[in-house]
């Protein structure tokens, strides 16, 4: 799949409601703040200099922190791309949005930030350098510009994506926009480019070819644990190489918004899909676990003037809650029920204290199934294929490596029934309806995924339910919910 640009001002699937909502949202004359989204693929949370890496990966994002509110605790909902945009594009977790592996589309019932911002009279764009964020999954939806290639280092990189970003910032200077920008580049196979490549390992840059192992490393069932201390030290010294490289494709973005005067009226959001490992829980990459090093990413919102700076907000928050937020922040009207996500708003402009907040849903259905609860105090998952849970005491135990769950039994059943009931949850207004994608797309996607070392969970293949009450039902099984949880007929 090559690069290509689809460019229009399509009706979209909400036209009346989201007319309804522009006409609410701005007077004639208004000038509506821009936003500016960037996700970093791959970047967990704990790598950055400001999250307390003594290296100096992050000067520009060090910078962008002290200008920006930072969420110490923020989580991805899945611990890979799809499902964890997903929800940062709509507001649900992946259990209800449903596009959660290769087969399916959003349903179109379900209103995108995009188009919400696009009906409220933004000009939309996004630069989507990853297969794993398609059109096809509902992806382009709401975005005037829908700029699109196939993720990796030989194909597109972060001066390619932000190339597009400054172009488009240049063509609608005068315009309020809503730009959304993924950069891939920290994603395996880590390949960043001299001198990146020699900063943080042992001064050798990659030979041709000499981190393509990973894709197989991070692949399902291969037991990592066998690699040697000193090559996943020098791994993850090319994957930090790649996140000083990344910085300094941000900052060329912050720049331009200097440039062009628009610092001050651009809400500006960096975050990251979801986490990397090295081993802490015997894998590398990511996709398989719902521990921190997967799921803790970074999220940064600056808004001078409106959002308070230097202010660190240690509550737990996910990318589910960015919708709201984002609405409210700019005075986009909405209906709260249509979102899992809080609105975090408030607590941007200070008007409110922290408070504990509910913990954070997470879960995966690729490469593994299992869901799972994270609070900044614990982590409680279980495994739907053995039943298996685990609970840890993220203070004692931020590494998440003592299992709490056969010691403390009576913690493990209540951080259960908690899941149990947050699985049962659900929206007001009924279940989001499940939309498949044609079999030979699935097929095309899969094999574009598999080249990732992504492929589904064993037996999945056809078997997944296209009804959502009856997939939520087998969900709340697999993880052994009381019976009193299971949704009704
Ligand atoms: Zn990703």
């Amino acid at each position: 799949m090559t690069p290509y640009t689809r460019s229009g001002r399509g009706s979209g699937s909400l036209g009346l409601l989201i007319l309804l909502l522009a006409a609410a949202a701005c007077g004639p004359g208004e000038q509506l703040p821009s936003v500016v989204i960037v996700t970093i693929d791959s970047l967990r949370a704990d790598h950055l200099h400001h999250a307390g890496d003594p290296r100096d990966l992050s000067p520009r994002l060090d910078a962008l922190a002290a200008q920006a509110t930072r969420f110490s605790q923020a989580g991805a909902s899945a611990p890979w791309t799809t499902p964890s945009v997903m929800t940062l594009f709509t507001g649900l977790t992946p259990g209800t949005h449903h596009v959660d592996l290769n087969d399916r589309a959003l349903a179109a019932t379900v209103p995108t930030l995009a188009e919400l911002f696009r009906g409220a009279g933004y000009r939309t764009a996004a630069i989507m350098p990853a297969l794993t964020l398609a059109d096809h999954f509902g992806f382009d939806r709401g975005f005037d510009d829908f700029i699109f290639a196939t993720q990796g280092h030989s194909n597109v990189s972060g001066p390619w994506s932000i190339n597009h970003a400054i172009e488009f910032l240049r063509d609608h200077r005068d315009e309020p926009i809503f730009l959304y920008v993924h950069l891939w580049d920290v994603h395996y196979n880590y390949n960043p480019p001299v001198p990146h490549s020699i900063r943080f390992q042992a001064g050798r840059p990659a030979g041709p070819g000499e981190t393509d192992d990973i894709t197989v490393l991070a692949g399902p069932g291969h037991d990592a644990a066998s690699l040697s201390p000193e090559r996943v030290a020098w791994l993850e010294g090319q994957y930090a190489g790649e996140i000083l490289f990344t910085d300094e494709q941000v900052g060329r973005l912050l720049d331009e918004l200097d440039r062009l005067g628009r610092t001050d009226d651009t809400v500006v959001v960096v975050t990251a899909d979801h986490g990397e490992a090295f081993l802490e829980h015997r894998v590398m990459g990511h996709t398989v676990h719902l521990y921190d090093e997967m799921t803790h990413v970074p999220l940064l919102v600056r808004w001078p003037g409106q959002v308070m700076a230097g202010r660190i907000v240690d509550e737990q928050v996910g990318l589910v809650d960015m919708m709201p937020t984002l609405l409210d922040l700019v005075g986009i009207p909405f209906a709260s029920q249509w979102f899992e996500g809080r609105n975090l708003a408030p607590l941007l402009r200070s008007k409110r204290p922290e408070e504990e907040g509910p913990p954070l849903l997470l879960g995966t259905s690729r490469q593994a199934m299992k869901r799972g609860l994270r609070t900044p105090s614990w982590s409680y998952q279980v495994d739907l294929v053995t039943g298996e849970d685990e609970l840890y005491d993220l203070v004692a135990d931020p590494g998440q490596q003592e299992n709490l769950a056969i010691a403390l039994p009576r913690e493990a059943s209540i951080w259960h029934r908690r899941l149990c009931k947050r699985l049962a949850h659900r929206l007001p207004g009924g279940e989001v309806g499940i939309d498949p994608l044609p079999a030979d797309l699935q097929e095309i996607l899969a094999a574009g995924l598999r080249t990732l070392g992504y492929v589904s969970p064993a037996g999945s293949k056809g078997g997944r339910q296209g009804d959502p009450a009856v997939e939520r039902q087998r969900i709340l099984k697999a993880t052994g919910c009381p019976v009193e949880l299971l949704p009704g007929p």
